[in-house]
């Protein structure tokens, strides 16, 4: 039962081959007997589940029907979940019982969706490891001794190691994408403003965006229509219309114009990942695709602007965890500044206290024009690349990271070698384009992704291309084995 995509519950719901409690019952076993070895969870909700579950089956007797109804899923735990522990991975919010419900989270329960838990995650969402969680280090199932890729570990180990079928996931700077690569499986970052991010914890605001990881674009398209909506309570929400994802995924790519840019192919690309990128390009041609070589000029700026931007904002949206509204307070302060200083000293870990530090420095007066405002033309420089870009292609295709996924512990004492294997996904996030990895083959026995990009508001584009690419390849079939 557990094998089964998002699809294949669908389907089997609504043919009563078995009910959504059966299925919950199954998957919650499955992750108290299995998760020890991976740590994808902080919080198992079994009680909402079965509630949930419960009331889905009751939904579908009286005849509703929805991809969505009795389908089990879980939430990152930056999701805003009433009444249920909603951490960010951090010492801070541990004792943190958000008082509301995301709107993604309230979104998806309305449409039926089922929680079975809030998934381990890097600390605030920074990260690319799932190493800087307070809750400890998330296991790839591929290889229990190497990473699942951050900032949705738990999210993405939980799903390809069988536990659920899909989980939500947000995207700052690749933390969707990248993980679905480490761990063989489909994630799909939004364009910004697509997904509400209301009741998502903040990292850095003009860059977050929630999304779909699942084993397969079909399931993508079934999540992020739950997902997806404006919403007044988000001013960055957009309201456009959303499309029926799942309508467009049979589209031929007869055609389909897909721009390769000539920069992703640099020296600091694992020669066998480069491999198994042309390897899917390859595939995609004999589907009709028509290749051509292009260049983003700008692209070996994004790093050093990603990681000014995203600091600063970070430095600004984590000022509110100050120990007096909500979250870890000291014991006995002294007085209002010993508050403040222990409460955070305390309850931030090392690589948010970097960063805070990085991105007050960039703000601060004598600094801002060097270091914010610069970056902030070159995200505008990125953007104009993709512009260009765009009006010769239809998809950007390359490679997700430069490596597959690096043993545990690896990077822990060179920050700046961790934030240089977001070279292929930041920029994405700086132009606020839609973007989306799936699986294109194994190097050493550990998953390698294949991106797609794609102009404003083309997820249904990216879900299209992927789906067609997966139903003639077995990449993303293949189970991590013991899962
Ligand atoms: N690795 C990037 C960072 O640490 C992206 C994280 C994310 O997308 N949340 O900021």
């Amino acid at each position: 039962m557990h094998q089964m995509t998002l699809a294949e519950i669908a389907r089997g719901l609504a043919d009563k081959k078995f009910s959504s409690e059966e299925l919950t019952k199954v998957l919650l076993a499955r992750i108290t007997q299995l998760d020890p070895q991976l740590n994808s969870f902080i919080s198992l909700t079994e009680e909402l589940a079965l509630e949930q579950a419960k009331a889905a089956d009751a939904r579908r007797a009286n005849g509703e029907i929805g991809a969505l109804l009795g389908a089990p899923i879980a939430h990152k735990d930056l999701f805003c979940t009433q009444g249920i522990r909603t951490s960010c991975g951090s010492k801070m919010l541990d004792n943190f019982k958000a008082p509301y419900d995301a709107t993604v989270v309230a979104k998806l329960a309305a449409a039926g969706a089922v929680t079975l838990g809030k998934t381990n995650m890097d600390e605030f969402a920074m990260g690319s490891a799932n190493e800087s969680s307070w809750y400890g280090a998330v296991k790839n199932p591929w290889n229990l001794e190497h990473v699942p890729g951050g900032s949705s570990g738990g999210s993405a180990a939980a799903v390809a190691a069988r536990l659920l079928p899909a989980a939500t996931a947000t995207d700052t700077g690749g933390s969707i994408r990248q993980p679905a690569a480490f761990t063989n499986l489909t994630g799909l970052k939004p364009t910004y403003g697509r997904v509400s991010r209301w009741g998502m914890i903040a990292y850095a605001s003009s860059l977050d965006q929630g999304g779909p990881l699942a084993r397969t674009a079909e399931d993508c398209a079934i999540l992020l229509q739950g997902m997806a909506g404006f919403d007044q309570n988000d001013s960055t929400s957009i309201d456009e219309p959303v499309p029926d994802y799942s309508a467009s995924l049979g589209d031929s790519l007869q055609g389909l114009r897909i721009g390769v840019p000539k920069e992703y192919f640099s020296a600091g690309l694992d020669p066998r990942i480069a491999e198994l990128i042309q390897n899917s390009i390859k595939e995609l041609q004999k589907l009709g695709a028509v290749i051509k070589e292009i260049s983003l000029p700008n692209m070996q700026h994004a790093i050093p602007a990603y990681y000014v931007i995203a600091p600063a904002e970070a430095s600004s949206n984590l000022s509110r965890f100050d120990g007096v509204r909500f979250g870890h307070r000291c014991e006995q302060p002294k007085d209002l500044i010993d508050l403040y200083k222990r409460s955070r000293g305390e309850g931030f870990g090392a690589e948010v206290q970097r960063r805070i530090m990085v991105g007050a420095y960039a703000l601060s007066a004598g600094y801002y024009d060097a270091y914010y405002l610069k970056a902030q033309k070159i995200r505008r420089l990125v953007k104009n690349d993709f512009m260009a870009a765009f009006n010769e292609v239809d998809i950007i295709l390359g490679p997700t990271t430069p490596n597959p996924a690096w043993k545990l512990g690896a990077k822990n004492s060179d920050p700046v070698a961790a934030y240089l294997e977001d070279v292929y996904t930041i920029t994405a996030n700086l132009a606020g384009l839609p973007g989306l990895s799936m699986p294109a083959g194994f190097v050493d026995g550990l998953p390698v992704g294949v991106q797609l990009l794609a102009p404003y508001f083309q997820e249904g584009r990216l879900l299209n291309v992927a789906h067609q690419y997966q139903l003639n390849t077995d990449w993303h079939t293949r189970t991590p084995t013991g899962f």
